[in-house]
């Protein structure tokens, strides 16, 4: 299935929780679920009507729509990750989520250097970015550890990203990454725990979902 290029407020009203898919505008009160606008129901027609109770199966589904809407993959890519993190040595949950952390555009949005994962993937596709002082436009490169993460010097003093840069200066990067926002660049100092990950869901309800 194609990547879902719609609005992406729908989605959070659809699993009736905030997934911070459109940057700085999801902790302001313009929010669809916050508290000015309020539409905490899913979209469509029916949207208002009470949320049915749901069964084992539609929890794990709906936990799983989730986490693939907040990394914003369609569902090919998604699975081939989940299949990837069985094959690891560990907890395949928590491996999964490092996978995913680790994707290129991920790791330019948690340095800052992106409002969104969407705008982050963009900014990649674009060729702006690059790993280890190489051109990378794939937004689904794995980084690793060790790598040195940057803007090219061209793009840097572009006025997009010099208010992004600034923007970002107010924001903290997570413990397996530097951030060096006067040279606009991030290095990647070890792989995500668990407890790194703020992503809010329940990885091991993925799991059963995708072991049936
Ligand atoms: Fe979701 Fe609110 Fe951000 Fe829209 S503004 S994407 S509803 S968190």
């Amino acid at each position: 299935m194609a990547r879902y290029v719609g609005p992406v407020c729908r989605l959070c009203r659809r699993e009736g929780v905030k997934l911070f898919l459109k940057g700085d505008r999801c902790n302001t009160p313009k929010c669809a679920l916050g508290e000015r606008k309020n539409r905490n129901y899913a979209p469509g027609q029916h949207g208002q009507q009470q949320r049915r109770k749901l069964s084992n199966y539609g929890v794990q589904l709906r936990e799983k729509q989730k986490l693939r809407r907040i990394y914003g993959l369609t569902e090919r890519q998604f699975r081939n990750y989940f299949h990837k993190a069985t094959l690891q040595k560990g907890a395949s949950g928590e491996n999964f989520l490092v996978l995913l952390e680790r994707r290129l555009d991920n790791a330019i949005f948690r340095m800052g250097f992106a409002d969104s994962r969407s705008q982050a993937r963009q900014i990649v596709r674009h060729g702006h970015v690059l790993v280890d002082g190489h051109k990378v436009n794939i937004p689904s490169y794995q980084v690793k550890v060790g790598q040195v993460i940057s803007l090219k010097e061209k793009s840097k003093n572009k006025p997009f990203f010099l208010d992004i840069i600034e923007h970002a200066k107010n924001k903290k990067a997570p413990v397996w990454m530097e951030a060096d926002y006067e040279k606009v660049q991030g290095k990647i100092v070890g792989l995500p725990a668990r407890e790194d990950i703020d992503t809010q869901v329940d990885e091991l309800l993925v799991v059963e979902f995708y072991s049936k």
